[in-house]
């Protein structure tokens, strides 16, 4: 969001597509109990949220595009962009084009939080009914193969 005037567009935002002005993201508790993951699995079954963690904080990522994104991906609210814009990618700040993020995990399907809950708490097949996971048999095969090698 560093350069993106009515009369300017920095190469980096065009070869982007203004990625950084079509979601934004809030932090979230990191789940600890089955019902916290599957409010993520609820989160994640609305069309564009993705979650991600990073530096062990969690984070929802809400697909909503900014009502000052213009088709060409230029600031209609240049001037009045908040601060959180203006320092976006700007003067060595990370920014989707510039990398930087590095994330421990990123999930975008309930599918993907499923997996992780079930690694992560133990979770057996009878405990997630209702789950995708559930019919999944070759997970199960994966998960009872990992178990008996002790991981
Ligand atoms: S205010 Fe402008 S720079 Fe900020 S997110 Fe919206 S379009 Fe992007």
């Amino acid at each position: 969001m560093g350069e993106k005037g009515k009369d300017h567009l920095s190469d980096a935002c065009r070869k982007c597509g203004s990625f950084c002005c079509t979601y934004y993201a809030l932090p979230i508790e990191i789940p600890e109990t089955k019902e916290d993951y599957d409010d993520l699995r609820w989160f994640l079954m609305h069309e564009g949220n993705y979650i991600c963690v990073e530096d062990g904080a969690w984070y929802l990522n809400i697909g909503a595009k900014c009502k000052n994104l213009l088709p060409e991906g230029k600031c209609a609210a240049y001037d009045k962009r908040p601060e959180i814009c203006r320092k976006h990618g700007h003067k060595g700040e990370a920014c989707e084009f510039f990398g930087e993020y590095e994330y421990e995990e990123r999930f975008h399907a309930p599918e993907e939080i499923e997996w992780y809950a079930v690694r992560e708490m133990g979770l057996k097949k009878e405990e997630v009914k209702g789950w995708y996971v559930h019919e999944d048999e070759e997970f199960w095969k994966m998960i009872a193969e990992l178990s008996a090698r002790g991981k």
